[in-house]
């Protein structure tokens, strides 16, 4: 019999099966101060031939700087400028694979993401979509995409969220905010350039910085924990403990919160997040309140889950002055928290992970109303 025509199970046996995850990294990466006068020398052999544009994916907060200049165009290289006010939407995704494919008779060389995580969301989402068929809330799930997307780079200019080294993108669809996770998803190439976040604004920083903080904690606290993902949280956490609470120099503050992202981003793709980010999707959902300050919002209040975090996470806020915003919720009707119960339940592995196989005995609607009504 040929291997071909033979049953898999018959080649590996049922109780060999084991279910670890196979994830995908990314292949490339630069860091440094100053690489991104690397990226011209970086695309040039991925460019397929002169009718091949790159797409530059630029957060518009940069249109007019100097490092507008910086981006290597050359032949029918476009850049388009993306508001991140707005978390990244599928129907975004779609317009802009649209705009791209009327635009040019061929494929783009590549796309390249240049923002925080929404912009590097929407980026990798717009690659998988120019290959892929149909809407991109097709795509929302686990493991949907059939074809590889085109080449994409990620270039952070706000650190914390992971996005440059996650196998999703987060994206507000018709029906749900839900990734498209797949291990076509993941950058070919990440730039990290620290001094790229030298704007970045206070309160952002810190907000952008403790959806890390976040992912350390729920990853370390959580029944997913394994060597891998504490090597790479306990990094990470040590890390966002240097920069929030030492009195470090600028530039090594850059440099580290940038590590501490993508460690953190790593520890999370070998376990899972928790509490904070189940309940945080609920605020984004009704509210369209924006990841990082969603998961301050809620984190504040979960002293009985995450004790340690909380308290550490007091002191930074301290530190550095930062005022909550309150009363989020206060205004809120009994339909408008059970929308965001019902999102923040939706989320089982995260409750999983935090609490264990029996969460359903701990995490009720109207345990997370209560939380909610503090925010
Ligand atoms: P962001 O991209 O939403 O940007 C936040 C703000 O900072 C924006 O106003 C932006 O213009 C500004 N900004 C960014 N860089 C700047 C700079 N250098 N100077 C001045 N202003 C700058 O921020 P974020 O917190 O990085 O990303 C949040 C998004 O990331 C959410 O959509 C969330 O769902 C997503 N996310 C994705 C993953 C993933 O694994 N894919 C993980 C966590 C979060
Ligand atoms: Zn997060």
């Amino acid at each position: 019999m040929d291997i071909k025509s033979k049953n898999i199970n018959t080649i590996i046996s049922p109780e060999l099966k084991t279910n670890f995850k196979n994830f995908p990294m990314v292949p490339r990466v630069i860091f440094g101060a100053g690489c991104f006068g690397q990226l011209g020398e970086i695309l040039l052999p991925k460019r397929v031939n002169s009718e091949a544009p790159f797409i530059f994916l630029v957060d518009d907060v940069f249109e007019g700087t100097d490092l507008i200049s910086r981006i290597p165009l050359i032949f029918n290289d476009q850049i388009i400028f993306i508001s991140a006010d707005e978390e990244p939407k599928t129907d975004q995704v779609d317009a802009l694979v649209h705009k791209i494919k009327n635009d040019y008779d061929h494929l783009p060389s590549g796309i390249i993401g240049i923002g925080g995580g929404t912009l590097l969301d929407l980026s990798k989402a717009v690659a998988i979509m120019l290959t892929n068929k149909g809407n991109a809330y097709q795509y929302q799930g686990w493991d949907l995409v059939k074809k590889p997307s085109i080449y994409h780079v990620g270039i952070p200019t706000i650190s914390g969220t992971g996005a440059e080294v996650s196998r999703t993108t987060v994206l507000l669809g018709p029906e749900k905010k839900l990734g498209i996770n797949s291990d076509y998803t993941t950058f070919d190439q990440v730039l990290m350039d620290p001094d790229l976040t030298k704007g970045v604004p206070k309160e952002q920083w810190f907000y952008t910085g403790m959806d890390c903080f976040i992912h350390c904690i729920e990853s370390l606290n959580g029944t997913y924990l394994n060597a891998f993902s504490q090597s790479y949280g306990e990094k990470a956490l040590e890390l966002c403990k240097e920069v929030y609470l030492e009195d470090l120099q600028m530039d090594e503050a850059r440099n580290k919160l940038m590590m501490a992202s993508w460690h953190g981003g790593m520890s999370i793709a070998y376990s899972q997040v928790g509490v904070a980010h189940a309940m945080s999707y609920g605020l984004s959902y009704l509210l369209g309140v924006r990841h990082g300050i969603g998961n301050c919002l809620v984190f504040q209040h979960l002293k009985e889950f995450y004790p340690e975090g909380v308290e550490l996470f007091n002191k930074m806020k301290e530190k550095h002055n930062i005022q909550l915003p309150k009363g989020i919720c206060s205004e809120l009707t009994n339909d408008d928290f059970e929308i965001m119960t019902n999102v923040a339940l939706g989320l089982v592995p995260l409750w999983e992970n935090a609490i264990g196989k029996e969460w359903r005995t701990i995490i009720t609607p109207e345990k997370l109303k209560s939380i909610y009504q503090k925010i």
